[in-house]
């Protein structure tokens, strides 16, 4: 799967590290890191991270398969 972040729209809530710590993070600078690619086990809790982003700035896509 793969995860994109609008930057432009991140405002640093945090709330998708809340939901997804295995994909998610802050930097030292709280910026937020991530990896675009990710393994499909991690779907739901991605699902879940861009249910909780306030902005909607989380998308992610399944693999096509
Ligand atoms: S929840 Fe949304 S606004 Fe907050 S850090 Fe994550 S992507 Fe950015």
């Amino acid at each position: 799967m793969r995860i994109t972040v609008d930057m432009n729209l991140c405002e640093s809530h945090g709330q998708c590290v809340f939901a997804a710590p295995d994909i998610f993070s802050f930097d030292e600078e709280d910026y937020l890191v991530y990896e675009p690619a990710q393994p499909d086990e991690l779907f739901a809790a991605a699902e879940k991270a861009a249910g909780s982003c306030p902005v909607r700035a989380i998308s992610v896509q399944r693999d096509a398969s």
